[in-house]
């Protein structure tokens, strides 16, 4: 893939020629044991699929929650192995994190089929491009980024995402958090708002004509 080919959003011809409004919810940072059901609940509930970009050792450690996502017809995408800031790797170490990552959604889930990544912090170079491009994993980056991992309240992330929503927008919502946060956070109550507000966008957006999929093959 070249550097020119990373994804803020999607543009497909063929939404503009039969109408369609799509829009791509995606999901870092997880799966979490708590957060994670909780948003698969909804989609189900709604019948809509989602993007989630998951981190590899999290999968390890929660194998039903890849399988459920797969099951029910997400797609699961790349978040690295360790979630570090790929601008701080050597090209090696970029490598290792991306391809431990595809192996271990793998082990998770032997169904998977990983298409994308997400840099961990929009943190993107030449050498991460490359890696991306060897591992033939499309580079996704978003368009609507309400910073719902902030908790700026439930009113602010649903009104982020509703004036920013257009037809090809990606949507960057977390369902769990990096390694290096989890320590600090612990409890229920962990993503109550990201949560509530999907409850809430969901319906949003079906009632203002999207159709909310999960992010297409690029290949
Ligand atoms: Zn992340």
């Amino acid at each position: 893939m070249k550097h020119s080919d990373w994804l803020w959003d999607v543009h497909s011809e063929c939404d503009a020629c039969i109408g369609h409004r799509s829009i791509y919810l995606t999901f870092d940072d997880g799966p979490h044991p708590l957060c994670t059901p909780q948003i698969l609940n909804l989609l189900a509930e709604h019948r809509v699929p989602a993007t989630f970009f998951v981190i590899g050792t999290y999968a390890l450690g929660q194998p039903e929650l890849i399988q459920r996502m797969v099951a029910e017809g997400h797609e699961v995408g790349n978040h690295t192995m360790t979630h570090p800031d790929l601008s701080r790797c050597g090209f090696d170490e970029v490598q290792r994190e991306i391809f431990d990552a595809n192996a271990a959604i793998m082990m998770a889930c032997p169904q998977a089929s990983v298409r994308h990544l997400r840099a961990p912090y929009g943190s993107w170079t030449e050498e991460v491009f490359a890696a991306s491009a060897i591992a033939e994993l499309a580079a996704i980056k978003w368009s609507v980024d309400p910073r719902d991992w902030s908790c700026p309240g439930v009113d602010t992330i649903v009104d982020a995402v509703l004036e920013s929503a257009k037809p090809g927008a990606i949507v960057r919502l977390h369902d769990g958090f990096p390694p290096d946060e989890l320590v600090a956070v612990s409890g229920a109550g962990l993503r109550d708002q990201t949560v509530t507000a999907v409850s809430r966008l969901i319906p949003a957006l079906l009632e203002r004509g999207f159709q909310i999929r999960s992010l297409p093959h690029f290949d």
